[in-house]
């Protein structure tokens, strides 16, 4: 039996998809990767999103500006991000957030790439979708703010969650989903299987960050959706239950997030 799982957070626009894009479409169904969110990091990717999610049926789209792309955050790029925003099947703002990982970077530019998008999320009534990198303790309590300011809004979600069960815990308590990618399946991870299974099942959203991120035995190699199936896998057998009843657990939550149809 096919399972039923949903990538919440792939980067289908990017070149590495190019040369075998049905291929890798058609992979994931086979899988049972039947929906699949692109996720937008600066302009142009934003409207190549939008344009995937307008050709192919299972496929939404996001559209942000990824704090490593900050730089490109001009008033110019901002406006064009708001007209983006309300395109169909456009259901979250983001990727955005705070790196201070890569190098160099500009805080300040970061922030307010970030807080325009938490307003544009606020004024077009959908989730956001947040990456942070070396930055939970600036970034927390920012979210935190921002999700009890606006307590009927959707929240989002925090994206290839690296932090530990007390970080996991405030993003919790204020609205937030947690994501978890194909790092789960590494060795080194083991030290936090007790994140793992402390993020509640209604909480929990499964991502590939494709082509970004490959699960163990594929790294070193382009990640692609199918291969979530292997993470979902990984990740049951943590949390000790069937991975059809994670899988279907982990859709429905996407469905709830991003405001998606219901199927079947
Ligand atoms: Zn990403």
């Amino acid at each position: 039996m096919s399972l039923d799982l949903i990538d919440s957070h792939a980067h289908l626009d990017l070149p590495d998809f190019a040369p075998d894009f049905d291929d890798v479409l058609k992979r994931a169904a086979n899988a049972g990767v039947n929906t699949l969110i692109t996720i937008g990091i600066d302009i142009p990717s934003n409207k190549k999103a939008v344009e995937l999610a307008a050709v192919y049926d299972h496929v939404y789209a996001t559209v942000g500006i990824h704090p490593c792309d900050s730089a490109s955050a001009t008033a110019e790029a901002l406006s064009e991000l708001a007209d983006l925003a309300i395109s169909p099947k456009v259901v979250a703002i983001g990727e955005t957030g705070l790196d201070f990982y890569h190098k160099p970077y500009s805080e300040a530019n970061q922030l307010n790439t970030l807080v325009y998008q938490l307003d544009l999320a606020v004024q077009t009534g959908k989730p956001i979708v947040i990456h942070s990198r070396q930055a939970d303790a600036t970034i927390a309590p920012l979210l935190v703010d921002w999700a009890n300011g606006h307590p009927s809004h959707p929240k989002g979600v925090i994206h290839c969650f690296g932090g530990n069960i007390e970080m996991a815990d405030r993003y919790i308590k204020a609205g937030f989903y947690i994501s978890l990618g194909g790092y789960v399946t590494y060795p080194s991870s083991r030290k936090t299987y007790d994140v793992y299974r402390y993020i509640p099942g209604e909480r929990l959203l499964l991502e590939t960050d494709c082509p970004f991120l490959p699960p163990q035995g594929k790294r070193g190699e382009r990640n692609e959706p199918s291969y979530l199936v292997q993470t979902a896998q990984a990740l049951a057998d943590i949390r000790e239950i069937p991975v059809e009843e994670l899988a279907r657990a982990t859709a429905r939550n996407v469905r709830r997030l991003f405001g998606l149809p219901e199927i079947g």
